[in-house]
């Protein structure tokens, strides 16, 4: 029997890639190993997003290549999907698959196509390593092309999972014990566009509710020209809605964003956060920049510092700018020099670790309701569960905890860390 090994880099929805072909893999009864072990067959899904993430993903390839040579490799994702032809130079690579034809990996896996399609892989539920904490893909795709992005270019346009389905995988994801969903997507706001009659992420997420779901979920990242009254109403009433955002700023300098062709301002985005912060009680917000966008000036930069500097954030994502081929930006001239991105994107980082420590202290003495996974921290022996609104909170719990939710007091803040007790 074959051993597999699969390696996944990037974002959310590419672990819920991976996670379905292992499933789809394990049903044909095929095992896995870790992927630093010797395999018969390699699967590496990649990520394109920046030059760094190409760069990782070529160097997995040749380290699979170098553990086995006899080895099949197999590659897909973004980057197999935005550069075939990169991805084919590299000795050892057998297959390139794309993102949409994954059910073909078993094909290769099997050596011959199959005979007949052993279950509609759209329609598979995997399992996700925690046990707690399960993602769905409910969208992929993207129609906006930010003038820096080469996502659109690899996973085409926006398509939604249909409303009907996604409540039928969010309930066999809870008949199989997860207690919280993440509902995950490229463009997560532009949900149900594509859908005729046309939906919306509101709409969905309102019938999740009616369904009497017993599971909290959480929602992925979601664009701030893409919250509307109905949508902040349902997150601040709703008993299952985690009250946790991740909303992309990207630059807080209203120039830079029409040159990254994002459609607000800085004082849009601000008014919107304060927004939400007053509507939601106790949100965490977390938020995505890039640093070094061509053309961004000692003041452009200075905006963005003062823009996050005023914003009641919990988090903050730094992405250092990469010029992608093919979009945009890489031609656009006063490139910013690697050494200022560099200097640039500390400063961020420094600011976002403030922020977040800033923002568990407000909870100093408060009760949290945490879901506890199977993790046990090393270094502290504690065990880690994440609140409803993504404070990871190391608590040290007797007995049997994991998987459940439970309240739990903060009672101190240190080296970044929240550290509770359970009521
Ligand atoms: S919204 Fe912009 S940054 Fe996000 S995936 Fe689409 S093009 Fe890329």
């Amino acid at each position: 029997m074959k051993k597999i090994a699969i390696t996944t880099l990037g974002c959310k929805v590419n672990k819920y890639d991976s996670a379905v072909i292992q499933k789809l893999l394990e049903r044909a009864e095929f095992s896995f190993v870790p992927f630093d072990q010797q395999a018969d067959v390699y699967i590496v899904n990649t990520c394109t997003v920046t030059k760094r993430a190409d760069y990782q993903s070529r160097q997995l390839i040749r380290r699979f290549h170098r553990l086995n040579p006899d080895a099949l490799i197999i590659v897909t994702g973004c980057y197999a999907q935005r550069a075939p032809q990169e991805i084919k130079d590299i000795p050892g690579v057998n297959r390139i698959v794309g993102i949409e034809e994954k059910e073909r990996i078993l094909d290769f896996v099997n050596g011959s196509p199959r005979k007949e399609v052993p279950l509609e892989i759209t329609n598979d539920i995997p399992a996700f390593p925690e046990h707690t904490r399960a993602f769905l893909k409910v969208q992929d795709g993207c129609d906006s092309y930010c003038s820096y992005c080469v996502v659109p270019y690899a996973r085409g346009r926006s398509r939604s999972l249909g409303k009907e389905e996604t409540i039928k995988r969010i309930s066999k994801l809870v008949d199989m014990g997860y207690k919280e969903i993440v509902l995950a997507g490229i463009h997560l706001g532009s949900y149900g566009l594509d859908i005729k009659p046309p939906s919306s992420l509101t709409n969905l997420l309102r019938s999740i509710e009616d369904e009497g779901i017993s599971c909290r979920i959480r929602l992925s990242s979601v664009e701030p020209t893409e919250f509307d009254d109905g949508l902040i109403d349902l997150v601040s009433s709703s008993p299952i809605i985690c009250n946790h955002l991740h909303i992309p700023l990207q630059s807080g300098d209203d120039e830079v964003l029409k040159r990254m062709n994002r459609h607000y301002t800085s004082n849009f985005f601000k008014k919107l956060v304060k927004k939400l912060v007053s509507a939601i009680p106790d949100l965490n917000i977390g938020v995505d920049v890039i640093v070094g966008f061509p053309g961004e000036s000692h003041e452009n930069f200075i905006n963005t510092v003062s823009v996050i500097e005023e914003l009641p954030i919990g988090y903050l994502h730094v992405f250092p700018y990469s010029r992608r081929p093919g979009t945009p930006a890489a031609d656009f001239p006063d490139q910013v020099d690697s050494k200022t991105i560099k200097k640039r994107g500390k400063i961020l980082r420094d600011l976002g670790s403030r922020k977040r420590e800033e923002f568990y202290r407000r909870f100093l003495g408060k009760r949290l309701s945490v879901l506890f996974e199977s993790k046990r921290n090393v270094d502290m022996k504690y065990l880690k569960g994440f609140s409803r609104n993504y404070i990871p909170v190391f608590v040290d719990a007797e007995g049997d905890v994991v998987n459940k939710e439970l309240p739990v007091i903060v009672t101190k803040v240190e080296d970044g860390k929240a550290v509770g007790t359970l009521v």
